[in-house]
């Protein structure tokens, strides 16, 4: 990936973080279609946007890059900031990026350090600081700065990300034929298969969604995830959590009903429900859909509202609520 439009590199190594290449390039392809420059990407609604993200997941991305399109619009009068420090100002813009950016366009002299480079670096030199604490990716910065072809360093870089990305891999390192094998440190210890190290052990917690799937007629309710949680900004159906495994009753969704939209009528429901699981990084939502037909109209105010299914293409929502809507024979993938 070496061409010099900061904009590209930036869409590039937002959507290619903790993706798989072949799942994020269609992805930075209808990106760099709909927003050819940073300032269509500012003035489009985050709905179109988180739509046009959906499936990818990390949606913080997503909501990141359009604000800061929005920064370089206002504060930089729609042009790039040319240095990685001034990039750093820049909202979900961080030491990698503002670096990944700063060299490919600018061919700044700063040594990128992506998890392909913590990995190459830390077997090569036999380095035993975890990667995830501060000490640790401090010495890792400093030596990718000392390392960094000061004539070349784009070409440097990139060719450092693909070492590791093809040749120095996390399970199987071809180090049989590896140009290193005689100078690196962990292939000499036999050190290969516990180098780069990280200390801290993810905690994942389990959450229970209980979501309604209420409809009046050809209509649906849904709700726009506006609390500081996963799937910020993203459409879903009301549910209600729990942190065990629960059922709903009708008289929960009585009271519910009641409580959050005020209706009173009738309903109808049967005591079934599809159960689909999402993995998120730091947890496991594990979804229960149960259908209930409302037999008088509903008028919600926000964030819920009433759509019509053939406009369910036009919202964002999670993998989960895809899943469901998938085998329930609305296709949100065109
Ligand atoms: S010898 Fe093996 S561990 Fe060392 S740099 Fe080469 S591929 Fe990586």
């Amino acid at each position: 990936m070496v061409h010099h439009d900061p904009y590209k590199i930036w869409l590039y190594e937002i959507i290619m973080q903790q993706t798989r290449i072949s799942q994020g390039t269609p992805y930075y392809d209808k990106f760099v279609k709909r927003f050819p420059t940073v300032k269509d990407l500012a003035v489009a609604e985050i709905d179109e946007v988180l739509k046009l993200w959906e499936g990818l997941g990390y949606y913080s991305r997503a909501r990141n890059l359009h604000y800061a399109a929005n920064q370089i619009c206002d504060s930089y009068d729609g042009k790039f900031p040319t240095n990685s420090k001034e990039l750093q100002k820049l909202k979900g813009i961080g030491k990698y990026t503002s670096a990944a950016i700063a060299t490919f366009a600018y061919d700044e002299k700063i040594g990128v350090v992506d998890g392909n480079v913590y990995r190459v670096l830390a077997r090569a030199f036999g380095i035993k600081d975890p990667i995830d604490q501060t000490e640790g990716k401090k010495k890792f910065e400093m030596l990718a700065q000392d390392l960094v072809d000061k004539t070349k360093p784009a070409i440097y870089n990139q060719a450092l990300m693909d070492f590791g990305a093809l040749q120095c891999t996390p399970k199987q390192a071809n180090c049989a034929k590896c140009t290193m094998k005689k100078t690196c440190v962990a292939h000499d210890k036999n050190l290969v298969g516990s180098l780069p190290i990280k200390s801290k052990k993810l905690i994942k917690k389990i959450r229970y969604f209980n979501y309604m799937v209420l409809e009046f007629k050809t209509k649906t309710l849904i709700r726009q995830r506006i609390e500081k949680d996963v799937w910020q900004l993203l459409y879903e159906y009301p549910y209600l959590e729990d942190t065990k495994s629960t059922n709903l009753t009708r008289s929960i969704i009585n009271n519910w009903l009641s409580d959050y939209l005020g209706y009173e009528g009738r309903f109808r429901w049967k005591n079934e429900q599809k159960v689909y699981k999402q993995q998120l990084t730091h947890q496991t939502i594990i979804g229960s859909f149960y259908k209930v037909e409302l037999l008088a109209k509903v008028v919600p105010s926000s964030p819920y509202k009433l759509i019509d299914k053939i406009s369910f293409d036009k919202h964002a929502f999670p993998k989960i609520i895809d899943c469901y809507l998938n085998d329930n024979s609305i296709s949100l993938f065109k």
